[in-house]
């Protein structure tokens, strides 16, 4: 090599490996982010062979976190956030209590110091955002109630880990450690000791509210302004690369200047940016990065471990999984069914908390620097992390198991059945909480209709279908997984189906065996593909029209079963050709060529 090239290195390291043992777990049906962490454990430090750069790793997987948060705030406005406080703020507060108190039983067993306990117990009790947000992509519930109060709960998670960085070294010398304003590299965000315990909160808290006040004022100007004055200057290039330097600059301005976490200041970002139209564009602009980047994120984590500790360190770590996964998750469904919320909404929410992640790892850095906690005390912590995200998709399938057992038996105990969540998210006129909150409780009922037409979506393309359906007379109904979209529907008075149309019961509801013809009018074909599967398993006679955007996707579509496929790009071609020539074109298909 003509040069040391150590970025080079660990990036193609670890996209590579994590590709190839990536695509090998998916062939074995295990989810892919396994291999990811098995592709890091082998460039990390504790295998022989190729050593990555971890602290390189580490880094890029912050981009990871930053563009993953920024793409939750381009869907979430500040009204669904503060429309999940009421539940968010307890929530995150009493489990982040209980999983302290845990901790520090744990602790006091393994004979650590109080302080040990404290620093260990909080460390367990924060969830990865990336680990969260991408099991929540992947079931398309972001758009959900159940998907805002778990993002807000991760917010709120994330102030309180803000609070906890800047005041351990000022409380290190009471809990019993070292003494030290100055532990961790944070720049602005470390403040002496002598500022007092109140002081120091009381600092943090006016800066995290000036980030906001700043936000909220000026960004909610200047953004939309770049980023219209950037579209009309007609590139591609530069509107990516506005978008990319506003979700970046806003992250690490906030870090730096104002002490908030780099994912908080990225979720801000995204947030201002979603209230202006060009918000989807943004979104799409930064997807390919995202994904690449929170891949790296998982490689980080493995590096980290020592796959050999498990031997050494055996019960130690069965008892920190233990407070993760099952602590953890029965505090929060316990506080989320006490606000009155439907069984299968703290299930959820639990199953995407129970684990720990980049958080989890700071905390353990700056209380081994502080002197706080025992090395000991970070080999569990980074154990406990690998073992929870890799279990974490299996909790998703225990809760699937574990809905209707419970379900059953909060139907016997609990008030009738339609009573509904208190605080603000059933406020009279949210239409939008009401329709989920049908969604959420249990299966969705079974349709009546029968030789009725299934349309799934309603957005660009399925609203129009749906209008001229409804003009026709003809009898269908919608599945359809955003809420905001639902609302609408109901409105309009058209029967649906709430939630993920490639979810078995969702689509089960729908009746398939009895319908006549079902219209697919969403834009993922690979998730449009999984839907006819279903369909011709439970109807081999529904004729099946589906929608796409490329030959290749045609080709899928029809080689699963689809009847008509309909491409959106020919259909605009069409409608050009007719207006410019004033009459329909005779090819239909492309040429060869
Ligand atoms: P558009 O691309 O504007 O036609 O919007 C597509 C619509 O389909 C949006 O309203 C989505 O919420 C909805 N949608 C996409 N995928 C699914 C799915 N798997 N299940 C239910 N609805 C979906």
């Amino acid at each position: 090599m003509p040069h040391d090239t150590p970025l080079i290195a660990t990036i193609v390291a670890g996209l590579g490996l994590a590709f190839v043992f990536g695509a090998l777990a998916n062939r074995f049906r295990i989810p892919p982010l396994v291999g990811y962490l098995v592709a890091g454990v082998l460039v990390g430090p504790n295998t022989p062979g190729f050593v990555a750069d971890a602290g390189l790793a580490n880094e890029l997987a912050e981009i990871g976190v930053i563009l993953l948060m920024f793409g939750v705030g381009l869907h979430f406005s500040l009204k669904d956030l503060l429309s999940v406080r009421a539940i968010a703020v307890p929530g995150a507060i009493v489990q982040i209590g209980f999983a302290t108190l845990l901790g520090v039983g744990l602790a006091w067993m393994l004979g650590w110091s109080m302080g040990a306990g404290v620093v260990f117990g909080l460390a367990l009790s924060v969830a990865s955002t990336v680990v969260l947000l991408r099991a929540l992509q992947e079931r398309r519930l972001i758009e959900t109630e159940r998907g805002r109060i778990a993002v807000g709960w991760l917010i709120v998670e994330d102030l309180a880990m803000v609070l906890a960085l800047v005041l351990l070294p000022a409380l290190a010398g009471v809990l019993g450690g070292q003494e030290q304003a100055d532990v961790h590299a944070n720049g602005l965000l470390s403040l002496p000791a002598s500022y007092g315990i109140w002081g120091v909160v009381g600092i943090t808290l006016a800066k995290v509210a000036a980030f906001v006040v700043i936000m909220l004022v000026v960004g909610r100007r200047v953004i939309p302004w770049i980023l219209h004055y950037v579209a009309h200057t007609g590139s591609r290039e530069l509107f990516r690369l506005s978008v990319l330097a506003i979700a970046l600059g806003v992250a690490f301005g906030a870090a730096k200047l104002f002490g908030v976490s780099l994912a908080l200041g990225a979720f801000f970002a995204g947030m201002i940016m979603s209230e202006s139209e060009l918000s989807h564009r943004a979104a799409e602009e930064s997807l390919p990065l995202r994904d690449a980047f929170s891949v790296l994120f998982f490689v980080s984590v493995g590096m980290l471990f020592d796959p050999f500790s498990l031997f050494s360190n055996g019960l130690p770590i069965l008892a920190t999984l233990a407070i993760i996964v099952i602590g953890k998750s029965l505090a929060a469904f316990v506080i989320v069914v006490a606000f009155g919320y439907p069984v299968a909404t703290a299930l959820m929410i639990s199953a995407s908390l129970a684990q720990i992640g980049e958080f989890s790892f700071i905390l353990a850095e700056l209380g081994v620097g502080l002197k706080l906690l025992p090395e000991q005390g970070r080999d569990l912590i980074l154990a406990g992390a690998i073992l929870s995200i890799v279990l974490n998709p299996l909790m998703f399938l225990v809760i699937d198991w574990m809905k209707p057992w419970l379900e059953a038996r909060a139907a016997r105990t609990a008030p009738p059945a339609d009573a509904k969540p208190v605080g603000p998210a059933t406020e009279p006129g949210q239409v939008a909480s009401v329709a989920s909150a049908s969604k959420e409780d249990g299966p969705p009922p079974k349709t009546a209709l029968a030789g009725h037409a299934i349309l799934i979506g309603y957005g660009r393309v399925g609203s129009l279908v749906g209008a001229a359906l409804k003009e026709a007379a003809q009898p269908f109904l919608v599945i359809e997984d955003a809420d905001k979209t639902l609302a609408r529907l109901k409105a309009d008075g058209i029967e649906t189906v709430a939630g993920n149309a490639a979810n078995a019961e969702v689509f089960a509801a729908a009746n398939p065996e009895g319908a006549r013809r079902l219209i697919l009018a969403i834009p993922n074909a690979f998730e449009a593909g999984q839907i006819v599967l279903r369909a011709r398993a439970a109807n081999p006679s529904i004729n099946v029209v589906a929608r796409a955007h490329s030959d290749a996707e045609v080709e899928h579509l029809k080689g699963l079963g689809a009847d008509t496929v309909i491409m959106g790009e020919r259909e605009i071609a069409r409608g050009i050709v007719e207006e410019v020539l004033g009459h329909k074109p005779s090819a239909t298909e492309p040429s060869a060529a």
